[in-house]
């Protein structure tokens, strides 16, 4: 997947800081922040959104809560609340068609989203 951002981070092949990294997934900060705390958690698997994992592979959307939870610690705003938001296709949001996770805190969060 040559063409896809998310991959070209996770791979090392942009300048990105990554905030956090394991085996499985990148962390780093989002280019157009929506929050003073807004960071991507990116599995390194690329697959275009939630709904392509197959029964066995979402054990990776419980680990991407494990790190949401680890860097909202870090980050500051697991006491005060942080959303976690992940938008499947264009009608939701969707601009980048790799899975990722965005991390919003650090101001009061309007609900409902628009
Ligand atoms: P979504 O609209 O849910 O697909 O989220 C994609 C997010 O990626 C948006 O919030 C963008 O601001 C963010 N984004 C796009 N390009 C980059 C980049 N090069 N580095 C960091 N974040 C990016
Ligand atoms: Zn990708």
């Amino acid at each position: 997947m040559t063409d896809c951002l998310f991959c070209k981070i996770a791979n090392k092949e942009m300048d990105t800081d990554l905030v956090y990294e394991d085996e499985k997934v990148v962390v780093f900060e989002d280019i157009n922040p929506q929050a003073p705390v807004h960071l991507l958690i990116v599995p390194k698997k690329h697959q275009e959104n939630i709904m392509e994992l197959e029964e066995d592979e979402f054990e990776i959307i419980s680990h991407i809560h494990e790190v949401a939870v680890k860097m909202a610690k870090e980050y500051e705003i697991s006491e005060e609340g942080f959303r976690l938001v992940n938008n499947n296709r264009e009608k939701a949001g969707q601009s980048i068609f790799h899975i990722h996770y965005h991390l919003l805190g650090g101001r009061k969060l309007q609900w409902p989203p628009g």
